[in-house]
């Protein structure tokens, strides 16, 4: 965790990077300015469990990280089914998974309520490519997406919550 700047494996991160996986240092780097400006900047209402979704966002990197999954997808390319958003919904996915487990696991102490879900849903739908690029420049276009759709984003968190099955993580291939 910092704030303003770190040193990762992969280079200096600034803030500006967001939150991120390092595949060099195998860590995960949380500017904790982020999560302000999850809430200033990206128009969510925030909470404890929108940064849980956050944080559980970037380990789903780190697990395709150690599976090897970004080498198989590849990189580079915008759209909305592009190999950019691809790996990007499948962590959105995993960030569900882990939601499910969290409990499940004794990792946290009390079922999630209906307004926890609510919170993450609202962080997934403020980071969707769509709404960000209304708010910057006035006009959508899915050929810069590279992290996914507003509701892309929701639904696929939705359903590694639901379904917790990894037969359902189908969002490298196919339709998504
Ligand atoms: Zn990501």
């Amino acid at each position: 965790m910092f704030s303003g700047g770190v040193s990762t494996g992969g280079g200096r991160a600034s803030s500006a990077v967001g939150p991120s996986s390092c595949p060099a240092d195998h860590r995960v780097h949380l500017d904790l300015g982020f999560f302000q400006e999850l809430e200033e900047k990206f128009d969510a209402k925030g909470g404890p469990f929108a940064q849980a979704y956050v944080v559980a966002h970037e380990y789903g990197h780190h697990v395709q990280n150690l599976l090897g999954t970004m080498n198989r997808v590849g990189r580079g390319r915008a759209g909305a089914e592009s190999a950019s958003v691809r790996p990007e919904l499948q962590a959105d996915c995993y960030a569900g998974v882990w939601a499910k487990n969290a409990v499940v696991t004794g990792f946290h102490d009390r079922p999630f309520t209906d307004d926890d879900i609510r919170e993450a849903l609202d962080a997934a739908s403020a980071v969707g490519d769509d709404r960000i690029q209304e708010r910057v420049q006035g006009r959508v276009d899915p050929e810069g997406w590279t992290h996914g759709s507003s509701r892309k984003r929701v639904r696929w968190f939705t359903t590694g919550y639901t379904t917790c099955s990894p037969a359902r993580y189908g969002t490298l291939s196919g339709g998504i």
